[in-house]
């Protein structure tokens, strides 16, 4: 889970918290009497990180990329078996209990 760093714009308290990509973003000081806005600081720790592989994701799509995952989609499809039930019975349940 990666770590983002918040600065208050209101009184400066600097503090960072661990939430998840889909979790919005912080936007209240944590500092009751200061509940002022607060900003995320890009390009620390795992912000940039996130910033770069978003990029490369989108980037890495290309054509052939695209055919070879079309492709691959495709074999898996037909590869692909669903699971088979077990063919051992279910054991008898206990009457009379
Ligand atoms: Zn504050």
């Amino acid at each position: 889970m990666p770590t983002y760093e918040y600065e208050c714009q209101t009184c400066g308290h600097q503090f960072e918290t661990r939430q998840s990509m889909k979790d919005p973003h912080l936007t209240d000081c944590p500092v009751e009497a200061c509940a002022g806005p607060v900003k995320r600081k890009i390009g620390l720790g795992s912000g940039l990180i996130f910033k770069g592989s978003g990029f490369y994701i989108t980037d890495y799509r290309s054509d052939s990329y695209k055919a070879a995952a079309k492709k691959d989609s495709a074999a898996s499809s037909t590869s692909s078996t669903p699971a088979a039930a077990p063919s051992t019975p279910a054991p008898p349940k206990p009457s009379g209990a």
